[in-house]
């Protein structure tokens, strides 16, 4: 799957970076603002400079006075803080910063990618800061939301193929990595009716996909539902069946 290798060779780092400086380098980086979720990646800005730390900086101040400062900052502050995803930058060292950028942004784009990079810029003297921030934060809640763009009808059979997910992509949905959905999908594919309690089916997704972060097994998210479910829940695409509290049934594959 191409787009998993799109940040080969780029060095992550959570946002804020901690002390210490990235490498010397005789050019400058091209960096990637990222959130992730539950499993999920997505970038949400690309930008370019020759002083990383002190970039990395700005956005931490997040200035009004400095429009993209201030919009990439505060969706930092409100993806975070709000919406409990970790931020992490993504940057890599370039000679050619500008090409590197605009190479990166237009193959983010052509995926369906939306990112803020995307927004017009505003003057400051003439600006409302509270109209600013409201629009940072719709944007964060359209860019996290699965299930604006995610309809029931599409993910009914194998979306763990490569190709179904391009398809989401076609959809607009933003997506770097294959979903919790696709790995319970994957996971269990071919165990229908098979019943299995939430810390089996954790371990049994976790042997599968080692990168499945157990703090978010939650297998009732696609059977019968609840709070912050997978757009599955409750349909007839749902992966398991609830037999009662902490025990589940997988549905047969054609079902789903
Ligand atoms: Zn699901």
């Amino acid at each position: 799957m191409a787009s998993t290798n799109r940040f080969d060779g780029f060095t992550v780092v959570d946002f804020p970076p901690s002390t210490g400086s990235p490498p010397e380098t005789p050019g400058g980086y091209v960096y990637v603002f990222c959130w992730i979720r539950d499993g999920d990646e997505s970038a949400f800005y690309v930008g370019q400079t020759k002083r990383l730390a002190g970039r990395m900086n700005d956005y931490y101040l997040a200035q009004f006075a400095a429009c993209t400062d201030f919009r990439v900052g505060e969706a930092v502050r409100y993806l975070r803080d709000s919406k409990k995803c970790r931020i992490v930058v993504r940057y890599k060292a370039s000679t050619e910063m500008r090409k590197d950028e605009y190479g990166l942004i237009r193959e983010l784009h052509l995926s369906g990618v939306r990112l803020m990079n995307d927004f017009s810029s505003y003057d400051y003297r003439t600006a409302d800061e509270t109209e600013e921030r409201a629009a940072v934060q719709r944007f964060c809640d359209v860019i996290i939301s699965k299930s604006e763009f995610w309809n029931v009808g599409e993910i009914g059979d194998h979306p763990s193929e490569p190709h179904k997910i391009e398809g989401l992509v076609d959809k607009g949905r933003s997506i770097l990595r294959v979903t919790n959905h696709d790995r319970f999908f994957e996971a269990f594919r071919e165990h229908a009716n098979l019943e299995y309690s939430t810390a089996e089916i954790g371990n049994k997704v976790k042997e599968r996909f080692p990168e499945f972060n157990l703090g978010s097994n939650r297998p009732n998210d696609h059977a019968q539902g609840n709070k912050g479910e997978c757009p599955c829940a409750r349909t007839d695409s749902r992966i398991f069946d609830k037999v009662k509290v902490g025990l589940y049934r997988v549905r047969p594959s054609s079902s789903r």
